[in-house]
């Protein structure tokens, strides 16, 4: 059975942006529950563990300094089948492939500044929840 939790963190192009109301008014539309939330920024070094995953992708480096070049807003997110959901709801990771009314549709500008990430598997959902949250600041 899937899990009903998912992790998302907006990124820096959307916060730079002030896109982060209209993406969490989205989100909450859509029906997922906000566990946990908060403003922040990575350093160098959190991105490069957060993203340890992609250590041998060429973009690795790239990623990881756009990702600690501003703030972010992570966030738990709660809804039946939520990681799966929320994969649809964000879109495809390259905006030009997105569907129509996706966030990083209507957000992104770029295969690199794609405005919002979502966990790919219950499992790394709690890993990644857990990266930004401990137990009390989940609700
Ligand atoms: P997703 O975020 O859709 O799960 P991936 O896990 O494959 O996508 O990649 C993680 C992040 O790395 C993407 O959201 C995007 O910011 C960046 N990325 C992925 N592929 C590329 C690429 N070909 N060029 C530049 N950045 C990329
Ligand atoms: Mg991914």
């Amino acid at each position: 059975m899937s899990g009903n939790r998912t992790f998302t963190m907006i990124k820096p192009d959307a916060s730079e942006k002030n896109f982060c109301g209209a993406i969490l008014k989205q989100i909450q539309e859509a029906g997922f529950k906000i566990i946990a939330l908060k403003q922040t920024r990575m350093s160098l070094k959190q991105a490069n563990d957060f993203y340890q995953i992609h250590s041998e992708r060429p973009f690795y480096n790239d990623l990881c300094s756009f990702m600690s070049s501003g703030t972010i807003i992570p966030a738990i997110l709660e809804k039946e089948n939520a990681v799966e959901e929320f994969r649809k709801l964000i879109g495809a990771t390259n905006p030009a492939n997105a569907e129509a009314g996706t966030i990083r549709k209507n957000y992104a500008e770029s295969i690199d500044k794609n405005a919002i990430h979502g966990s790919d598997s219950d499992e790394n959902a709690k890993i990644e929840g857990n990266f930004f949250f401990t137990e009390s600041e989940k609700f």
